[in-house]
């Protein structure tokens, strides 16, 4: 017993001195953390060690409305060493920064649609890539027609502070021929059913723009990327498309957009019942222009997908105790793997072999 006391006794006496310790040490010890993370940020090229592929990065999974786990539409992609950015909804540019995503080396940026948070981070995204990438042309971006005027606005916005940032930092770093974007519109076929649209096609990679089912917005398109063997497949907005299913056909990975409607349904009534009726109206309104899980389900089953992976996703899903009521009977349809998509993981399609490595960079 008495053993017992003095051994207590130590114990307590060696805690209280290493928290003195920890308490004295704090200043040298978060240095040391905060040097160890920065050397590992921004202290190297966190591309670097990345095998010849495609790489998915997922910048933003989320939709309007508020999540704070998910950004807004945002899908950025190496293909071996050339960097595209798909969407760039609210909060997207923060998290590819974060994810290590080459923004300075970006060669151009698709837009799947014209609805404001598929690029309301476009703003950010185009600084980035202007410093970042000390570039000397404005950064492309290519859209369904009308990209023209989005991308003009967004210059004009940013116009002013681009004056300031070459002021203080000098030609070299901000260099105004440079500055902002220019646009690219995708003409798309005539005819509710588009046949494919190739929008490049040089170096290995080919990507193809498929008009897709998001009426009355017209057109919205969706994106089949492939390289070295690989290939995946973005839905952009869309209810089921049998188009997208045809262009996804064998993809290793289809990313799917997703809304689930008992859920939205849900929110519905409530906003309803507390007296938010344009909150409601918008909530019954969104059904039906999205896919369900079990819709995306059925598409990666009929084109074959090696893996599906749901994007701008509706509602928000905070903590993944909710996926199984998202999902539904999706995980009956399709039987491959399915993966609710979140921000700050990377999919990664290492070239000529069918390997699907998934990570978490936060
Ligand atoms: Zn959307
Ligand atoms: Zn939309």
């Amino acid at each position: 017993m008495k053993a017992l006391r003095i051994a207590l006794g130590v114990i307590a006496v060696l805690a209280i001195a290493l928290g003195a310790a920890a308490y004295t040490l704090r200043k040298p010890l978060a240095e040391r953390v905060f040097r160890s993370v920065v050397a590992d940020t921004i202290g190297r090229d966190r591309t670097a060690d990345l095998a010849d592929g495609l790489h998915v990065y997922l910048c933003g999974t989320g939709s309007p409305m508020p999540d704070p786990q998910r950004a807004g539409p945002c899908v950025g992609v190496l293909a071996g060493k050339r960097a595209f950015l798909f969407d760039i909804g609210s909060g997207g540019a923060r998290r590819l920064a974060r994810m290590g995503f080459p923004v300075g080396q970006l060669e151009r940026v698709y837009l799947s649609h014209l609805h404001s948070d598929h690029f309301d981070g476009l703003g950010e995204i185009l600084l980035q890539a202007w410093v970042g990438g000390s570039r000397s042309s404005p950064l492309p971006i290519s859209g369904p027609v009308g990209v023209e005027e989005v991308v003009a606005g967004f210059n004009a916005a940013y116009r002013i502070d681009s004056g300031y940032r070459t002021a203080h930092h000098g030609a070299a770093v901000a260099n105004p021929a440079g500055f902002g974007g220019v646009a690219t519109p995708i003409q798309a076929p005539i005819g509710p059913a588009g046949e494919a649209i190739v929008v490049l096609d040089d170096g290995g990679v080919r990507i193809t723009a498929v008009r897709v089912n998001h009426g009355p917005i017209e057109p919205a398109y969706g994106y089949r990327i492939e390289y070295g063997g690989r290939s995946v497949v973005l839905s952009g907005d869309t209810i089921y498309s049998p188009v997208l299913v045809r262009e996804a056909k064998g993809t290793d990975v289809l990313l799917h957009e997703a809304l689930a409607p008992a859920m939205v349904k849900d929110m519905a009534a409530a906003a309803a019942s507390s007296g938010q009726a344009n909150l409601s109206t918008v909530l019954t309104d969104i059904q039906n222009y999205h896919a369900t899980p079990e819709d995306a389900a059925r598409a990666a089953k009929e084109a074959g997908a090696g893996a599906l992976v749901f994007y701008h996703i509706v509602p928000p899903l905070p903590v993944a105790l909710l996926y199984p009521l998202f999902l539904g009977d999706a995980g009956k349809i399709f039987d491959g793997p399915i993966v609710v998509g979140e921000d700050g993981m990377r999919l990664s399609l290492p070239a000529g072999s069918d390997e699907l490595d998934r990570r978490m960079i936060r």
